[in-house]
């Protein structure tokens, strides 16, 4: 038997892998779909709950593994019905989960790292630089803990919170992977969106991928003078190069994308700026999600006020771009990506 620390957690594995791992137990694969219902539908915590399973398998299965759970550290409501969760992982570090209501949608922003290294001028995840990646289980474990623990049924999951999910890749495509099996989590593809702060390959990875999720690009600005700035993956993927790759992924496979795009008042929020925006919406045939920016500790951007934002919107319907206006939300608990995180490190 495994010491606890030696044990994976099952969670870690794909449907796939879990299949592979009893057939080198000497079990039947098609075990696997019974242990994942256990696991993702009837989320049972223990091996001994998964009854349909001989007490041999049972007594196997837990001497080589464990069904690790995220411990919520602090929970904060907003007056706005935003909720932010910060989790502690099993070797200390925290995250943060975020779920907006709003529109009759339940939108979970979900983590993909502890941390981020890409040091956003905008951001607070990047404040405290980058520890590790999350494993497989730690993102669907955010997932899970609101639907096991709370009794909540999200409708829609943004990969957005701390990190860069393309810095992950294996491990948020396994997620992916598993929120969508019918035997894991069941969410159709359509209800998951993955976001980039700009990498390259992350056209050709969502293009290659069987799974129709949707991809977002965080754009923030539209010159590089001012994205270097903002958002220093630009120096190493610049402006021109992201958006030739992103219209790539546009026009060969038949796929959206969305632009996000936060108001600096100041900035990035001039007619200007509008224009260029509205010139890569157009190449990208992309909608663009406008979000005001939330003050974070630590940073000396202004905050445009609703005006400032409605006059930014405006310039871009003018030119023809379908703009959607995302509230911010939360910012009295801290919500925006990080800011939590880094205050309970404080
Ligand atoms: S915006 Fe995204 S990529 Fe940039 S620092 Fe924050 S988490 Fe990292």
């Amino acid at each position: 038997m495994k010491s606890p620390q030696e044990q994976k957690d099952i969670r870690d594995l794909s449907l796939e892998e879990l299949r592979a791992e009893l057939e080198r137990m000497g079990e039947r694969p098609f075990r696997a779909s019974q242990i994942f219902d256990w696991l993702y539908k009837k989320r049972a915590a223990k091996f001994e709950d998964f009854t349909s399973l001989s007490k041999d398998l049972r007594e196997k299965l837990a001497s080589r593994f464990r069904i690790g759970a995220l411990e919520l550290a602090d929970k904060r409501e907003s007056s706005d019905g935003t909720t932010k969760f910060l989790f502690r992982l099993r070797d200390g570090e925290h995250i943060e989960t975020v779920l907006i209501a709003a529109r009759k949608r339940l939108t979970v922003c979900l983590s993909t790292q502890v941390g981020c290294k890409f040091a956003c001028a905008f951001c607070a995840s990047g404040l405290h630089g980058f520890k590790r990646n999350l494993a497989p289980s730690e993102i669907t474990g955010q997932v899970l803990y609101l639907q096991h623990s709370l009794g909540l049924e999200p409708t829609n999951f943004v990969f957005m919170g701390m990190g860069e999910p393309l810095d992950n890749w294996a491990n948020v495509e396994k997620a992916l992977r598993i929120m969508n099996a019918p035997e894991g989590l069941g969410i159709a593809a359509r209800r998951l969106t993955v976001s980039t702060a700009g990498f390259v390959d992350s056209f050709k990875r969502l293009a290659a991928l069987d799974l129709q999720v949707n991809l977002s690009l965080s754009l923030h600005a539209v010159t590089d003078r001012l994205r270097d700035r903002l958002m220093p993956i630009n120096r190493r993927f610049p402006l021109e190069e992201v958006v030739r790759a992103a219209e790539e992924y546009v026009h060969s496979g038949g796929r959206m994308i969305t632009l996000e795009y936060i108001v600096i008042r100041g900035l990035n929020d001039s007619l200007d700026d509008a224009d260029g925006l509205a010139a890569i919406a157009r190449r990208l045939r992309a909608k663009v999600n406008l979000i005001a920016y939330s003050p974070v500790e630590g940073r000396e951007f202004e905050t445009p006020t609703e005006a400032d934002v409605a006059r930014f919107k405006r310039w871009l319907e003018e030119r023809k771009v379908n703009t959607i206006l995302r509230l911010s939300k939360g910012s009295d608990i801290a919500a925006a990506c990080g800011q939590l995180a880094g205050r309970f490190k404080e």
